[in-house]
């Protein structure tokens, strides 16, 4: 059971797929659209995607830069980077963006990836997505009662709704939380 369990979520998570696809795609190939992937990028919205199992939990967030940075194209001003920065900097506090003091959680590791992190200039007409992947150790993960995107909301209010998927000890459930709703159980 514990082997399934660790195998499923990347096996649901179409985010890695479709992440896997995006990093392969090649920029200055016109018309070539995998998967349908530019369908998933709806400004406003984003997929958060949540195991906990046993004293880890782990945290993958994808959004449009828009809903976090309010642009997408390579920063090209200091304005432009001085704000991407204080982006990475919020990005870096999981605990406080996922509503997660309870539990004795600590940051094992975590990714932050966006063509907007990158020095490298890339197509001004092209959309950017920033992926955030989280690893928490949790002494204490029978105190984790919610998952609480309450300061998410409050920080990027450009981010309307985040798909979340979240495998916990109640098993799968898939909810769409808003800034009105903004928590789901474990
Ligand atoms: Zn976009």
């Amino acid at each position: 059971m514990r082997r399934l369990l660790l195998a499923l979520p990347f096996a649901l998570l179409p985010l890695a797929i479709a992440q896997a696809a995006s990093h392969d795609h090649d920029h200055d190939e016109p018309g070539h659209v995998e998967g349908g992937s530019l369908d998933a990028h709806e400004h406003g919205a984003a997929q958060l995607n949540a195991l906990l199992d046993g004293q880890r939990l782990e945290l993958e967030l994808e959004s449009p830069a828009m809903n976090l940075v309010g642009f997408e194209h390579a920063p090209s001003s200091a304005a432009d980077r001085a704000k991407v920065a204080a982006v990475r900097r919020q990005l870096g506090q999981p605990q406080e963006l996922f509503g997660l003091a309870a539990g004795d959680c600590v940051v094992a590791t975590q990714e932050l990836e966006s063509a907007l992190f990158e020095t490298e200039q890339h197509d001004a007409s092209e959309h950017s997505e920033i992926h955030a992947h989280y690893r928490l150790d949790c002494q204490q993960p029978g105190e984790l009662q919610q998952l609480d995107l309450s300061e998410l909301f409050k920080r990027f209010p450009a981010t309307e709704k985040i798909q979340v998927q979240l495998i916990g000890p109640n098993g799968q459930q898939g909810v769409e939380l808003t800034p009105a709703k903004a928590t789901l159980d474990f």
